[in-house]
């Protein structure tokens, strides 16, 4: 039976995409998906001891989006989580963001209560100061506390995860650094934040069990799907194909790298289980200077199981290369002007194709978060499908 749509990914992106044609317009999709799962980089499991792991490092649901928060309800209940992180500095673990809290972890009393009064009497209490402001403050202590943050929390970790030298740190990305001027430890303060109860995975299954959707793990798309840029038509297993095709991959694998690669950061997952009641006091421990790592994340903490055994991951970063089977995974787009532009060429060519339609963070090579993606592909399908 021949499709009506194509969805190149099962990710959020393609599986909403792929769940909206299929319920809503009555469409025959065909899901193609590369890895031998679905569920893109949110996939999880239970493992041997009952804990939920998330494959591709932790995925904290948050949103302030109403209608993302809906659409997702109806594959799934809720665990009400709040994401804590910590961050080890001086030897010991202190709050992050940087707040008010963390002040006093790493100055002596007296001094935590003189910066605290000067902040909320300058920007009041809840307000955000980025740290480049503070540095560029006339007030001593705040100029001492905003090189504090940038020296030990900041330039060393980005340094790690982006594989940069300190002075290469544009200071926009300096500039949005926060210090908040609260006690309210919490990681994000969105309305609505919780991970799905039986985990992301389950929440897929739901989303692609349609009798119109089939889905096909195990299969590179760019194998089976060629663009002719000639008479602008797509080709799929050699034949014509007039329906929609959704891709939500790389558009440099997509057009077989004619103007080369896009750069990405990928990272290197290592997993160790212990046989600990807990390995840490929070679920995300940032490690900001000394490891090689950038953080440890402890998956017991985000759903509560009851075992003795623990499981935690570290993330290494590196540079992706799409030849090695230990970097060959995209994570994060390298934000620069020649990235950009290099990524706007590629994003002129699918143009050319009337039935193609990109999406995703692969192929808009952008940070997006999960809510983000979710919705996204919700108007992706107003605008594609809507009558
Ligand atoms: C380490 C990490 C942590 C994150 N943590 C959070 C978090 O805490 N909260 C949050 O909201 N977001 C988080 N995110 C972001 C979240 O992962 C993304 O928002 C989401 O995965 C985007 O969905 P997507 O479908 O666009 O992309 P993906 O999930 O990457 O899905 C794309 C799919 O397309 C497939 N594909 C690509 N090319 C082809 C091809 N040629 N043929 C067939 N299949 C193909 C891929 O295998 C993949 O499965 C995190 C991301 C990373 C990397």
């Amino acid at each position: 039976m021949k499709p009506d749509v194509i969805v190149v990914g099962a990710g959020f992106s393609g599986a909403v995409v792929a769940e909206r044609c299929a319920n809503v317009a009555n469409q025959r999709v065909l899901v193609l998906e590369q890895r031998e799962h679905m569920g893109g980089n949110c996939y999880d499991y239970h493992n041997e001891d009952g804990i939920l792991v998330h494959h591709y490092g932790p995925h904290l649901f948050h949103t302030n989006k109403k209608k993302v928060w809906d659409y997702l309800s109806q594959f799934t209940q809720w665990h009400p989580y709040e994401h804590k992180v910590l961050s080890r500095v001086d030897e010991q673990l202190v709050p992050l963001p940087f707040n008010l809290n963390t002040l006093d972890k790493l100055y002596p009393k007296d001094q935590a209560e003189a910066i605290a009064s000067l902040l909320i009497s300058k920007y009041g209490e809840g307000a955000k100061v980025p740290i480049l402001e503070l540095k560029q403050s006339n007030e001593e202590a705040l100029q001492g506390l905003g090189q504090l943050v940038y020296n030990k929390f900041f330039v060393n970790y980005t340094v790690k995860q982006w594989g940069c030298k300190p002075e290469d740190i544009a200071p926009e990305v300096t500039a949005r650094v926060p210090v908040v001027i609260s006690r309210d430890d919490r990681y994000f303060h969105d309305t609505y934040q919780a991970i799905p109860i039986n985990g992301y995975t389950a929440v897929f299954k739901r989303m692609l069990s349609h009798p119109n959707i089939t889905l096909t793990l195990n299969c590179d798309a760019t194998q089976s799907i060629a663009l002719d840029k000639a008479s602008g038509q797509i080709y799929f297993d050699g034949e014509v194909f007039e329906g929609k095709l959704v891709f939500t991959g790389m558009l440099d694998a997509l057009f077989d790298y004619v103007h080369g690669e896009l750069p990405y950061r990928s990272l290197q997952f290592v997993y160790e289980r212990h046989e600990q009641g807990f390995f840490q006091p929070a679920t995300t421990v940032n490690y900001p200077n000394e490891e090689r790592f950038t953080r440890i994340t402890e998956f017991k903490h985000i759903v509560p199981v009851e075992t003795d055994n623990t499981v935690i991951v570290k993330e290494y970063p590196q540079d992706f290369d799409r030849h090695d089977p230990e970097k060959n995974v995209p994570y994060y787009p390298v934000f620069n002007q020649s990235n950009r532009q290099a990524h706007a060429t590629y994003q002129a060519l699918t143009q050319q194709f009337s039935n193609l339609v990109v999406l995703g963070r692969l192929a808009d090579y952008k940070y997006y978060n999960m809510d983000d993606a979710v919705n996204n592909a919700l108007s992706c399908f107003e605008r594609v499908f809507g009558e």
